[in-house]
C-alpha cells in the first residue's frame, strides 16, 4: 500500500489549469521531493494533497481516498507545514503547538492529559521547551519555524508536507532541521513529501526527486536522475554545473558567458 497515490490530478484556479494531469506515488517512509521553477505548481501540489485546494483526478492516502476522509480522520493521516504560516498574535509557543492536537480534542472539550503529554514530548524533541511560554512572534526564524514543524508533528500523522520548510532559515538551521525530519522518519517510519527550492539539498535528503514544471512531471526518479545540467537549463532557463557530491550530486550555478 502507498501512503499517497495521486492519479490524474488536475487544478483549476481563477479560470487558469495549475495542475495538468500529475501522477505520483509516495511509499511509507519514504522521502519525495517536488522541485521546480517559481509557478511550477508545487505548492498547489501540496496544498490538493492536504485537502486544502479543490481538484479532479484521484488522491489516496494510505489506501483510502482523500475524498473519503473526514476531517479529523483527514487531519490525523496528513500534517502540513505551509510555506508562510500565519503566526497569531500574542500567542504561546505551547498553545500553537497544542492546535496541531485539534484533531484529537472532542467539540466543546478540552485537551487531555495524553495531548499535553504530546506536546510536551515535541516541544523537547525539537528543543523549544524552554520557549514554551514565549509567543511565537517573539522568536528567531528558525526558532519559529522549529514551532511550525512541532506543531504539524504534535498531530501525530504519519504523512508530512513540507512546502519549502527551510527558505527562511541559515544554512546551519536549514541542515538542523532537515536532520531533525530525517531522524523522526527513521524512528516513526514518517512518509516525507516536501517542496524545496535549493537543488543540492533536495537531492541530499530526497529519496527520490519530482520536476515539476507547468503545472506538469516532466522528470521524476533517484537525484542524479534528475538534478541533471540539460534538465536544470530546459525547465529552469539555468546554466549550472553538476559536481558529485558525497551524498548525491551538487547543483553550482554558473555565469553564462
Ligand atoms: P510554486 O509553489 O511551484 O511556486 P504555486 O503552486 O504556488 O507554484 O502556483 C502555481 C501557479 O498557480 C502560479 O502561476 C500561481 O500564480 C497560480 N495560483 C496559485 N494559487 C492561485 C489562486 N488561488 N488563484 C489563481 N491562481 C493561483
Ligand atoms: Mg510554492
Amino acid at each position: 500500500m502507498s501512503a499517497v497515490e495521486i492519479s490524474g490530478l488536475r487544478v483549476e484556479l481563477g479560470g487558469k489549469e495549475i495542475l495538468a494531469g500529475v501522477d505520483l506515488t509516495v511509499a511509507p517512509g519514504e522521502w519525495v521531493t517536488i522541485i521546480g521553477p517559481n509557478g511550477a505548481g508545487k505548492s498547489t501540489l501540496l496544498r490538493a494533497v492536504g485537502g486544502r485546494v479543490p481538484y479532479t483526478g484521484s488522491i489516496s492516502l494510505f489506501g483510502t481516498g482523500a475524498g473519503r476522509l473526514r476531517r479529523r480522520e483527514h487531519a490525523r493521516t496528513v500534517a502540513t507545514v505551509v510555506q508562510s504560516p500565519i503566526v497569531p498574535a500574542g500567542m504561546a509557543v505551547i498553545d500553537y503547538v497544542l492546535l496541531g492536537r485539534t484533531p484529537y480534542i472532542p467539540a466543546l472539550g478540552r485537551e487531555s492529559a495524553g495531548d499535553l503529554g504530546a506536546v510536551a514530548e515535541v516541544l523537547d524533541r525539537l528543543d523549544l521547551t524552554g520557549f514554551a511560554e514565549r509567543p511565537l512572534a517573539t522568536l528567531s526564524g528558525g526558532e519559529r519555524q522549529r514551532a511550525f514543524l512541532a506543531r504539524a508533528l504534535a498531530q501525530g500523522a504519519p504523512l508530512l508536507l513540507l512546502d519549502e520548510p527551510t527558505s527562511a532559515l541559515d544554512i546551519g538551521h536549514q541542515q538542523e532541521v532537515l536532520e531533525l525530519v530525517d531522524r523522526l522518519r527513521g524512528e516513526s517510519g514518517l512518509t516525507v513529501l516536501a517542496t524545496m527550492h535549493d537543488l543540492s539539498v533536495a537531492g541530499e535528503y530526497a529519496d527520490r526527486l519530482v520536476l515539476l514544471a507547468g503545472g506538469a512531471v516532466v522528470a521524476s526518479g533517484p537525484p542524479r536522475t534528475v538534478l541533471t545540467e540539460e534538465l536544470l537549463a530546459t525547465h529552469y532557463g539555468a546554466r549550472v554545473r553538476v559536481i558529485d557530491g558525497d551524498q548525491g550530486p551538487l547543483v553550482v550555478p554558473v555565469r553564462p558567458r
